[in-house]
């Protein structure tokens, strides 16, 4: 019996295994490996950490899921390729044979190696040890103004941003600022500029602090003496290359996208960055028995930014042509929509939509009709009480 296996439990592979448990594949076994059983999604994340969706509302449960599909489900961490022997390595179970594969594993914030950056800060991906990290800072009692440091500037920076804001002004009667730091002149560059604008103008309203152009290069413990009533260690201060320096009670990283080293390591085609390039059919460059989708895969031809809408996309024409290629058919391409509409809200129960250059107000219909979308995406998965 020949076997497919999948690596992570991504938005692709997680509508992947619903095909597959509508549609089995016939004489295929079927493995997934994930580093977790639940796995988040994206566009209710936000929701999430502003209190309006529950766990269960926003995340995959994975183990109910590979069951629906006849899958087993491995528990580890995928870390290397022998692509000689068709073998993953994980970080604890024996090596595992495949004769497909296909890599939805995601992406993680591109860290750096500035100083304190690892100790003093906390990555937004992945998404679980952030969520972990997030709970225990929130769980503190806080008796004074308070101030949080978010480096990035895309959407998921700003996203965050405005959503926090109004969580930690609720838990804060002190006060509570938040400071956005972006490298770039201008917030969320892969988006066209009527979209930028609305953005900054709505921060700008929120009384968020904006520092553009400006390139963090360390972070370290402050013994801040300005700020009396703070114990000194409480704080942060988060350095930039102008000299510019801002204390901070905590600092969440959202910067570019990045991917593991043993991607590139194992032999397959990547970019620059170290992401999967993948051809039109969603199969690797350099191993077209080998797929890839989500942030992790870059499409050379039909280049998109990161972004959980295009891992979604690309999950039913991933399933059929895994189907095909298993069933030894051709494969045909799939070519991701130029335009699309996005919804981004803005942490107070509205949403701003936006379709190429076109973008609304904030408006609370958005995010009632964002909310109805990520519902119905989230109801097609089996749920344990489903089985
Ligand atoms: C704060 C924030 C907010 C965002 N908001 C939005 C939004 O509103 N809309 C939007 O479209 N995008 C948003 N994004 C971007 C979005 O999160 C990603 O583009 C999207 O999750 C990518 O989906 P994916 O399927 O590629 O991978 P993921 O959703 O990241 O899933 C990958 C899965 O693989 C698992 N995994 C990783 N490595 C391994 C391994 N080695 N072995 C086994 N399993 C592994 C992970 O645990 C995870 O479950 C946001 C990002 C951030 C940081």
């Amino acid at each position: 019996m020949k076997t497919l296996v999948l690596i992570g439990g991504g938005h692709s592979h997680a509508i992947v295994l619903r095909w597959l448990g509508l549609q089995p594949l016939a004489d295929v076994r079927l493995i997934l490996i994930s580093d977790v059983t639940h796995a988040p999604y994206s566009g209710m994340l936000p929701g999430y950490l502003a209190g309006f969706y529950s766990f269960a509302d926003c995340h995959i449960d994975l183990r109910t899921l590979a069951k629906f599909a006849q899958a087993e489900l491995v528990l580890d961490a995928a870390i290397g390729l022998d692509l000689q022997t068709n073998q993953v390595f994980c970080r604890q179970h024996h090596p595992i044979d495949f004769d497909w594969l296909s890599i939805d594993i995601g992406s993680t914030p591109a860290t750096i190696n500035i100083p304190g950056a690892q100790e003093y800060g906390i990555a937004a991906k992945p998404v679980p040890q952030f969520l972990a990290a997030w709970q225990r800072f929130i769980a503190q009692k806080f008796d004074r103004a308070i101030s949080l440091g978010i480096v990035g500037g895309g959407a998921g920076g700003v996203e965050l941003a405005l959503t926090l804001q109004i969580q930690l002004q609720q838990l804060c009667p002190a006060g509570a600022a938040v400071h956005l730091f972006h490298r770039q002149p201008e917030l969320m560059n892969s988006y066209a500029n009527a979209v930028r604008r609305r953005f900054t103008e709505v921060l700008i309203d929120r009384g968020i602090k904006l520092y553009l152009n400006e390139v963090v290069e360390s972070i370290s413990l402050s013994s801040d003496q300005t700020c009396p009533q703070v114990a000194p260690d409480a704080l942060k201060l988060v350095r930039c290359q102008s000299g510019l320096s801002i204390p901070c009670d905590q600092v969440i990283w959202v910067t570019q996208a990045a991917a593991p080293s043993w991607i590139r390591q194992s032999g397959l085609s990547t970019d620059e960055q170290g992401f999967i390039l993948i051809k039109n059919t969603l199969q690797s460059l350099s191993h077209p028995h080998i797929f890839a989708t989500g942030d992790i895969a870059t499409m050379p031809e039909h280049p998109r930014p990161k972004a959980g809408v295009f891992a979604v996309r690309q999950g039913q024409p991933l399933f059929a042509n895994l189907q095909r290629i298993i069933t030894g058919q051709s494969l045909p391409p799939f070519l991701p929509q130029q335009r699309y509409l996005s919804l981004i809200g803005t942490g107070d129960r509205q949403a701003i939509g936006t379709w190429g250059n076109f973008c609304t107000r904030p408006s609370k219909l958005l995010w009632w009709w964002k909310e109805r979308i990520d519902r119905i995406f989230m109801s097609q998965f089996p749920n344990s009480d489903s089985l």
